[in-house]
């Protein structure tokens, strides 16, 4: 089967609380709204899974049953650039997010990779890149089948530009691209007005990691406000104040032949997930409608 792009929410829709679903059902409930991921929310672990063994490959189980791809986002109470006790802490939270991201047979961790705080920015990295290594070689030694995922940031005392990114995924193995779009925006203090502006971070994506890598990226997508120092909020798809428009990254994945997974960070998670959905079918079906010889997938 060709590859799809694939639309999820970042945690259990709303709705799904008022229906008392419980965390397992969650799959067919997002399957029957005809959403096709899921990310699940470990932000506010701590050096333990805060689920069960048992649990966890209930939702795995259940996640294969109805083709749902499932991903993790790990604690936001990392940082890779901290003080000695601080890297060691944050070491733990990751391989605690790996060990049940395997149990449930999510394909990434998604994780924040840390802050500069008041050191200099290129130091902070190399900081973070090194316990990166041990972290993978010690997820390699669990036989642990899950990707670090690190994340570009929304702000700008956060590491995770999309250089930071790339390197990152360039310097360790078993790494899987995740682009927050509207991280990137807001950090970067709007920087998504046209098509040619998305256009351009994708060209950098497949010019230094290479199309495969850039096709099959994890994305995260909301529309964002944002102060001078970046990330401020997440705002729905329809907030016309705020950007990026979805349209403009619609039309980049088309052109680009991508086929990433998309997770919806918006206030409305399902909603706004089934509305990016559409918005990249119709863009699919215009570009149908110019080439009829091209052979499109979704
Ligand atoms: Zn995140």
């Amino acid at each position: 089967m060709a590859e799809q792009t694939r639309f999820g929410t970042a945690g259990v829709p709303p709705t799904f609380r008022l229906l008392k679903a419980k965390m397992h059902d969650v799959p067919s409930l997002l399957r029957e709204a005809g959403l096709d991921a899921f990310e699940y929310q470990a932000v506010r672990w701590g050096a333990q899974s805060q689920i069960t063994q048992k649990d966890a490959e209930k939702l795995g189980d259940e996640a294969k049953k109805h083709d749902i791809h499932l991903s993790m986002h790990g604690s936001y109470f990392i940082n890779l650039a901290g003080k000695d006790d601080v890297v060691a802490a944050s070491k733990e939270r990751l391989i605690a997010g790996a060990i049940a991201a395997d149990w449930m047979g999510a394909h990434v961790l998604v994780f924040h990779t840390g802050f500069y705080g008041k050191l200099e920015k290129s130091y902070a990295f190399k900081t973070c890149l090194n316990a990166l290594k041990e972290v993978n070689q010690t997820i390699n030694d669990m036989n642990l089948k899950v990707k670090l995922g690190p994340e570009t940031m929304g702000r700008k005392f956060q590491v995770g530009s999309i250089d930071e990114i790339m390197t990152i995924c360039q310097e360790i193995e078993n790494t899987q691209l995740v682009v927050d779009w509207g991280h990137l925006h807001a950090r970067n203090l709007g920087a998504f007005k046209k098509v040619d502006d998305v256009r351009a971070v994708a060209e950098k994506i497949e010019s230094t990691l290479g199309s495969k890598v850039l096709q099959s990226m994890h994305c995260h997508f909301s529309k964002i406000e944002f102060s001078s120092q970046g990330e401020r909020k997440h705002h729905p798809l329809d907030e016309p104040r705020y950007g990026p428009e979805f349209e403009l990254l619609a039309k980049v994945l088309v052109d680009f032949k991508m086929h990433p997974t998309i997770i919806c960070e918006t206030p409305l998670l399902d909603i706004d997930a089934l509305k990016m959905k559409k918005m990249l079918q119709q863009e699919l079906e215009g570009k149908a409608s110019v080439n009829p010889q091209q052979k499109l997938v979704f």
